[in-house]
Order: structure tokens, then sequence, then C-alpha cells
């Protein structure tokens, strides 16, 4: 590779080929059928590390592709780009008095929980704490226990240290820089390089929350208390489901091993006498076959959806809907109720609402306020049984196209779900996509971040 000798000079961190033997661990993704191939990767140690590397692909007319744990692969495979990865970026540090915490962009929600919860203290994190706390906030963050008490991560952050595309290494507030501040958050990877952020965190130490599962040929009466549930919640409770056709696997309960279920989650920071009356309805509506609805220190966030933790081959959509109207659940039923030859692991809806809904006092880019729903589906295993999710997939998004809505959370954006440039105009809203094109033809002129959901340089 050109001036390959000259990157390892101006780096510590390790410069791979993808003839090393490293390289493959370092290009690692959590969707293991979208692989990355860049032409070079550099490990960054450091700031200095990242706006060299930045530096040289600037040089040498590369694009820079960026990489912490991997858990969304917008645009594969990355050729002929220079991969950053910054899992070497560790630092966290919480200060107590200010109520913040300032973390390096290699850091996880779990090392962040892991400082944050023995202060009593507890930050915007999603439903499964191992993905990167960057990435995650770069695009919203919705949290499945705060979001609707505080609104997204994005509308909570101080400061961030970036590298933009012209190697400059800048500290950024709403305050110093409000363009570029307000592009960063919602606008993710498309800005520059975030390699420090620093946001607030909250005085919770627990919550009342976790799962209700019943059987999936029960569905119907528990989506219609769940509908009925919805629109009388506070914003101190949140809650979401998921229609789980399980794996028949060790690591599940035996109720749920191989099972065909509803999962409803949820999560009430009010008392446990409170949210046990809340989740009444639910539990009256079906019998559970599992239930860990329960009194939980904030530690236990990751217990609402009990996400998997481990890469596998996986195809998956997301889109934001308007309504989950009685003729919505029908069709939702329908699509992936019993007999419907559903092939996907999860396909699951959350509420959204109250603060998310609420511009934030340091305004960003974050374009999904005033969306109430939103739905996710995803699969994996074999080659045949992705194509064969592949065409469930086709099949849902057609079926609920009558409630879907324009703006959508740009965190659940699955590989090759925004190619086109009207595409993410459309998660955006016109208005926004322009102000965004405007100012990335200030800060990435040439495009250099572009594998994500790729906001283009104004013309
Ligand atoms: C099991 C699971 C559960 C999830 N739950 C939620 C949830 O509840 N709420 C929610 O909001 N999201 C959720 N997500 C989505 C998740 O927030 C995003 O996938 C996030 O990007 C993951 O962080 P990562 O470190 O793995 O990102 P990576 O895959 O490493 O990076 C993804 C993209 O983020 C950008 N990026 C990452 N780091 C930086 C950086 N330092 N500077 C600039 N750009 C950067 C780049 O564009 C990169 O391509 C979930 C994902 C998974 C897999």
């Amino acid at each position: 590779m050109a001036g390959h000798a000259s990157l390892c000079a101006a780096v510590d961190g390790p410069v791979l080929l993808p003839d090393d033997i490293a390289y493959e661990e370092e290009c690692r993704t959590f969707n293991l059928s979208r692989v990355l191939t860049p032409a070079v990767v550099v490990g960054a140690t450091s700031t200095d590390d990242v706006a060299a590397a930045v530096r040289h692909a600037s040089r040498h007319g590369m694009p820079v592709a960026v990489r912490n744990q991997g858990h969304q692969v917008v645009l594969p495979t990355a050729e002929d780009a220079l991969l950053i990865t910054t899992n070497r970026l560790q630092e966290v540090s919480v200060d107590l008095g200010r109520r913040t915490v300032r973390v390096g962009a290699g850091v996880t929600w779990s090392q962040v929980l892991a400082r944050t919860e023995p202060a009593g203290l507890a930050a915007i994190v999603g439903s499964a704490p191992h993905v990167g706390v960057v990435g995650y906030t770069l695009g919203g963050g919705l949290s499945p226990i705060l979001g609707r008490a505080l609104g997204y991560a994005a509308d909570h952050v101080r400061w961030m240290e970036v590298v933009t595309a012209d190697g400059a290494v800048r500290e950024v507030t709403s305050d110093s820089d409000p363009d570029l501040f307000w592009a960063l958050l919602g606008g993710k990877g498309n800005f520059g390089v975030v390699t420090r952020m620093e946001f607030e965190v909250f005085p919770v130490s627990r919550f009342y929350g976790g799962g209700l599962w019943f059987r999936g040929e029960e569905m119907r009466p528990v989506l219609e208390a769940w509908r009925a549930l919805v629109p009388v919640l506070g914003e101190e409770t949140t809650t979401s489901f998921s229609v789980q056709r399980l794996p028949d696997v060790a690591a599940l309960p035996q109720p749920l091993r191989g099972a065909f279920v509803l999962h409803v989650r949820l999560g009430h920071l009010g008392d446990s006498a409170e949210g046990a009356q809340i989740a009444e309805p639910l539990r009256t509506a079906a019998t559970p076959v599992h239930d860990t609805l329960a009194e939980r220190p904030f530690g236990e966030i990751g217990h609402i959806h009990n996400d998997p933790v481990h890469g596998m081959p996986l195809v998956e959509t997301s889109f934001a809907l308007s309504d989950f109207s009685a003729a919505t659940l029908d069709r939702f039923v329908e699509l992936t109720g019993p007999g419907s030859g559903c092939p996907m692991k999860n396909v699951e809806v959350r509420a959204l609402g109250g603060s998310l809904d609420r511009e934030p006092t340091r305004p960003n880019s974050v374009s999904s306020r005033g969306t109430p729903y939103m739905t996710f589906a995803v699969g994996s295993g074999s080659p045949v049984q992705l194509r064969a999710m592949t065409e469930f997939i086709g099949a849902y998004t057609r079926g609920m196209s009558p409630w879907r809505a324009p703006h959508h959370i740009v965190n659940f954006l699955a590989a090759d779900e925004a190619l086109s440039e009207a595409e993410v105009r459309g998660f955006y809203g016109a208005e926004r996509y322009a102000r965004l094109a405007a100012l990335k033809r200030v800060y990435d002129p040439h495009n250099m971040f572009r594998f994500n959901h790729n906001i283009r340089p104004a013309a």
C-alpha cells in the first residue's frame, strides 16, 4: 500500500494490511455476514493516532471508515478505505461533583455502568450495555428506560473532541461550535471521528422492570392490552414488545428454549408496587410462561431486553411507525403471528414519546422526535435461512407500509438500507438534511467519511 511506511511511522498503534494475521480480528463486526475489507487498518491508541491516520488518508485520497464494537455496518465493505478502530481509546472518568462522565471512543456502556452505578448515577444507556458509547450517542441513543423520562443520550452531551477530515483536532461544545455540535449528534459518523465525549449522568440507582413472556399463540390479547396501556403511561415508564422464535440453547431458561413467544418489556422508574400495578393488565391478558419483572439495580438494565452479546450472521430492518392502532395490530399479527411463517428471531416494536419528542437545550440533529413507535426485525441463521428472512423483510416492510413514518433513528439502520441520498434525506426530512449537507461541505467537502448513511456534501 502506498505510504505504508510513513503511516507506520506516524502512529503508535498497529497498522494492518489484509495479509496480516491480526487484520481479520481488527475488522470484526457483530453482523458476521457484513465483513469489512479495508485497504489498511489503524488501531488508534490516542487522538494523535486518529489525527495522523486521517491526515494520511487525506494525502492519499482515501475514504475513512470507523469501527468501535462493530455493531452497525451500514455500508459494507469499506473497500479501499483506511479503517480506524477506536476500541483502544479506553478513558473513563467520572466527575461526581458535576455529574458528568468523560469517555474515550472505545468505551462500552458496561464500562460506564461499572463506574457510575456505585455512585448511584445512571447514563442514558441503550438496551445492550455491550454497545459502544460514542457510536450509540452520535446516532441519538435510545434508552429502554431513561429515554421517555430524559430524552436521547445525544441530548445530554456537553463536550466532544473530534478529528475532522482536514486532520484538525477540535474541542466542540454547543457554545464553541454550535453547527458542528448540532451536526455530529444525529449525523453520526458523517462529520469526523469523535475521540472523546463528555455527557451528563443522573441520580438513578434502581428501577422496576424486566420481561414477561407469553406463548406466541396468545399474542393477540396481550398485544391488545399493550396497545391500550401505552397511551396512558407516564414518562417514567417505557415499554416494548418482541415476537421471538428462539433457538433451543442451554443459555435460555427452559420455558423459552426453542419456543415461539411474545416478550413484553417494561422499565419503570417509580416504585415497584406502582410498576407491578402497571404490568397487571399484561399479566392478566394471558398467563406468562416466564416472568422476570422485579426491583433491580440500574446496572441490570440489560435484563429488560436480554439482547444477544455474540456476533452472528444477520439480516435486519427497522423503520419508524406513525401509529399502533387496532388495524396496525391486526396487520402485525398477520405478518408475524401464529401460522404466518415468519422466520425472524425477533420482530419488535418500541413505544417512544415523552421527552424523546422534546428539543434539547443544546440543539442537535437527531431526527426522530415526534415518532411514536419504531419497529426492528432481525434474524440469524444459515445462508438459506437468511435468504428466507430477507424475503420476509420485504413482505414485512410492504405489509406495514400504511403506518410507516418518515423520520427514523439512524442507530437502527441496517446494512444497505440507506444507499441513496433520497433515502437519507427521507430519514432527516428535507430541511434538516439541507443543513446537514451544507455543513458536510464545510467539514468534509470530499466526503471522506462516507461509510455510513451518507450525507453528501451540498453541491
Ligand atoms: C444488540 C443491539 C442492541 C442495540 N440497542 C440499541 C438501543 O437500545 N438504542 C440505540 O439507540 N441503539 C441501539 N443499538 C444500535 C447501536 O447503538 C449502534 O449500532 C451503535 O453504533 C453501536 O456502537 P458500536 O460501537 O458497536 O458502533 P460501530 O459498529 O463500531 O460503529 C457504527 C458506526 O458508528 C459511527 N461511529 C462509531 N464510533 C464513532 C466515532 N468515534 N466517531 C465517529 N463515528 C463513529 C461510524 O459511522 C460507524 O460506522 C443496538 C445495537 C445492537 C447490536
